[in-house]
């Protein structure tokens, strides 16, 4: 029996071959395994009536017990005066103006759950409110201890917004219609339940997504992502619209936002999903009374173990020391947060507490 010879180019098409099965089995299936992972995070869960409600089931806000006095204390607190709220630096927005043409990787704390993030040639805000009051009544809501970080009209160019879900602080339609004038491309992204309220305000370019849901920009994918709260605007609309976190992701960076939240095990399922994120934004203020706040807000403690539950890299401390809305003294969640992350080893340098207005590179 004669012996089959085989072609020279054998051995060299079949080293391809194993090379590219390699490449292909590390790096395609990599990447679906991550992105069922997030979609795994969703649907949202509703109640038998439909409206939304948490993993851990409807936030408890404490018996009236407690809610009346401390409404009482809230409009009391028009007349106090509270010490101990964040300096505030001019930022004329010259810089991020100019970055967004070769985009260095940076974030500016404008106040309260607000940070404008540029990355990978986008520019996109998170919760922008540059109102007064988060109030329907604005002249009887919270005062604003600090002037926002910037200037409106100072902005660059912003290519989207993430709003994380309907309450007065978070979801400023003053705000959102200026910002839709001023740029008509600009993109709103919200929960679901919440596009209707934008439309009815003349802001059109609006898009809904339940919890696991993405769109994307250019290379760019952004997460809707649970949260652990609630919603409510009206006094029958409890919890009929959705609230989320958001994930920002470039194939070179990763940002997230958590919005308002109260401490969960999504951090830990989102961190195995997408992490480790290169900033994370964490909310450390509103957490006393504990009885009302406790299930839908994080006190510092809780907002770092969130940071290393996701597996951040940096955390920035967010919704503390611009408007008046809880009992804690007001100098105390950045004073106690910044504690927590010595104490745990998320260390001081990866911690971020800013002045309102800072800009810093990520
Ligand atoms: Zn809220
Ligand atoms: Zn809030």
């Amino acid at each position: 029996m004669g012996t089959m010879k085989l072609p020279r180019f054998l051995p060299t098409f079949l080293l391809a071959l194993v090379t590219a099965l390699t490449l292909f089995s590390t790096v395609a299936p990599g990447f679906e395994t991550e992105n069922r992972a997030i979609e795994s995070l969703g649907p949202a869960p509703r109640d038998a009536d439909g409206r939304f409600t948490n993993w851990t089931g409807t936030s408890s806000h404490g018996g009236l017990g407690v809610r009346f006095p401390f409404f009482l204390r809230r409009i009391g607190g028009i007349f106090r005066s509270r010490p101990g709220f964040p300096t505030r630096v001019e930022n004329d927005g010259a810089f991020l103006r100019e970055n967004s043409l070769h985009s260095t990787p940076t974030v500016t704390w404008v106040g309260h759950a607000t940070l404008l993030i540029q990355m990978d040639h986008v520019t996109f805000l998170t919760d922008p409110i540059w109102s007064d009051s988060p109030s329907p009544i604005s002249f009887a809501g919270p005062r604003r201890y600090v002037e926002p970080g910037i200037a409106i009209e100072d902005l660059p160019k912003i290519d989207f917004v993430v709003i994380s879900h309907n309450h007065y602080d978070h979801l400023d339609l003053p705000t959102l219609r200026t910002l839709a004038e001023r740029n008509p491309e600009t993109r709103f992204l919200v929960p679901l339940g919440n596009a209707d309220l934008l439309k009815k305000n003349k802001i059109d370019r609006v898009e809904e997504f339940d919890w696991g849901e993405s769109t994307t920009l250019g290379d760019i994918t952004i997460h809707c992502l649970p949260s652990r709260h609630w919603s409510k605007r009206s006094l029958r609309d409890d919890r009929k619209a959705l609230w989320s976190s958001w994930a920002v992701q470039s194939p070179k960076r990763k940002f997230y936002f958590s919005g308002d939240t109260g401490y969960f095990k999504g951090f830990s399922r989102i961190g195995e999903a997408m992490g480790p994120f290169d900033l994370v934004a964490v909310p450390i203020g509103a957490y006393e009374p504990t009885e009302m706040m406790k299930e839908s807000h994080m006190n510092p403690e809780e907002a770092v173990r969130a940071a290393i539950d996701l597996g951040a890299k940096r955390a920035i401390a967010i919704h503390f020391g611009t408007f008046d809305l809880s009992d804690e003294p007001v100098a105390e969640p950045p004073a106690r947060f910044l504690a927590a992350a010595e104490d745990s080893g998320l260390t001081l340098d990866a911690s971020w507490v800013f002045q309102i207005g800072e800009t810093r590179p990520f």
